[in-house]
């Protein structure tokens, strides 16, 4: 029996069921190649689901971590932590907000967006102002606030009850969420693209109505960037796109290189609301995984990465179009930078499990998109490679 298949087999015996998975065992990356524990090579379009960003152990992000995992792993948010204050001086200086709240993921970033909103509002309001609206088809996360917050049922299947004060409209209608406003209404919660739910992309001067909705209104403005931000959209985060200004944004994917972190980001005016003991996390921000965010903010800054991003993210969706005009079940190609979806009129799940076994790595969300959401540094070489694969796949489909 090969290597893979025993720790197949393994993982049956003691893992959590929760994640349907393929029959893969990575166990050695670099940039857009991983390797699986019997040396077959895979070019990685997925990137961990938009998590390495620059790629499989980038050397400078390697590099970081190792000096840091020599001097201090942790310690306690009672003390103050230089990577984590460098961190967030990085993101503040190329963001509108100026503060940073650290925490361990994308649910957790969007739990302490949600209790800063409803804290700000009940001090600024009193009681009773505190739904939250946010777009059907959406997602924030697996815990009670994230998966309450998320527009899909089917992760909300037996977990009654849920954390009430959601109200869930349609991506991209600006008169939905204008009429579902009340004077219960706290704020809106969006992605600024769509990624688990199909990379939907929002029209034209959505978000600049959104923007102005919430000031006619006063509700707070937050975009869960936890998928799109830290470069994935060939800016540094999507808002900068959209030519408005979120008052509270998240982020965790992308930001660490893989390290888990979560972030939210808030305005001063706003932020001044979470006082001491009113939130925390004892891992959030601690000296590892900031020392990690402070390597890949200053990789994604300063080493042209976003042009490459914009530059290959053009190339792919140009490449992915020829495939359109060549194969009538591909519907729509859609994206920006490099999250890019592929909408097809037949089931894309056979596809990926026949691409992974040809040695290229993609996914496939809501049955029938085939998203795309590789390193930002991807190259014109590792894009024909992948092209030419799924030319093949697509080519026997009947
Ligand atoms: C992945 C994701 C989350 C959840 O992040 P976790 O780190 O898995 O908790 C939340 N929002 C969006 C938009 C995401 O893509």
């Amino acid at each position: 029996m090969n290597q893979s298949q025993q720790w197949i087999d393994r993982n049956d015996q003691v893992i959590a069921k929760t994640y349907g998975r393929y029959p893969l065992v990575p166990v050695r990356g670099e940039g857009c190649k991983l390797w699986d524990a019997d040396g077959k090579e895979y070019l990685d379009l997925l990137a961990g689901v938009a998590v390495n960003n620059l790629g499989h152990c980038p050397p400078r992000v390697v590099a970081a971590v190792q000096e840091q995992a020599a001097t201090l792993l942790h310690c306690s948010n009672y003390y103050n932590i230089p990577q984590q204050i460098r961190l967030a001086e990085l993101l503040c200086e190329n963001s509108f907000a100026d503060r940073v709240f650290f925490c361990n993921s994308g649910a957790e970033a969007n739990e302490a967006a949600i209790k800063l909103a409803r804290k700000y509002s009940t001090e600024k309001h009193g009681a009773g102002r505190s739904e939250v609206l946010t777009a059907l088809a959406s997602f924030h996360g697996r815990t009670y606030c994230g998966i309450s917050a998320t527009g899909q049922d089917k992760v909300k299947e037996g977990f009654a009850p849920l954390l009430p004060g959601f109200k869930h409209l349609p991506f991209g209608d600006i008169e939905a969420l204008r009429a579902a406003v009340n004077v219960e209404t706290c704020a809106i919660l969006l992605e600024p693209i769509q990624g688990e739910g199909g990379v939907n992309l929002p029209p034209e001067n959505y978000f600049k109505q959104v923007r102005q909705l919430c000031d006619e209104k006063g509700l707070l403005l937050i975009l869960d960037e936890v998928q799109t931000g830290c470069g994935r959209t060939g800016t540094l985060f999507a808002y900068e796109q959209e030519g408005i200004e979120p008052d509270i944004m998240t982020l965790a994917k992308g930001l660490a290189s893989g390290v888990p972190i979560g972030a939210m980001l808030a305005r001063e005016e706003l932020a001044t609301h979470l006082g001491p003991g009113t939130h925390g996390s004892t891992f959030g921000g601690n000296p590892l995984a900031t020392a990690a965010g402070v390597a890949t903010l200053e990789t994604l800054l300063q080493e042209g990465v976003l042009e490459n991003c914009r530059e290959m993210g053009n190339y792919l969706s140009s490449e992915l179009e020829k495939l359109k005009q060549k194969y009538d079940f591909i519907l729509n190609v859609r994206g920006r930078g490099l999250i890019i979806g592929v909408e097809l009129s037949i089931e894309g799940g056979e596809m990926v499990k026949t691409a992974m076994s040809r040695g290229l790595l993609i996914n496939c969300t809501i049955g029938k998109v085939l998203r795309f959401v590789p390193p930002l540094i991807i190259n014109k070489q590792e894009i024909n490679q992948a092209i030419e694969t799924l030319d093949g796949i697509f080519s026997e489909v009947i």
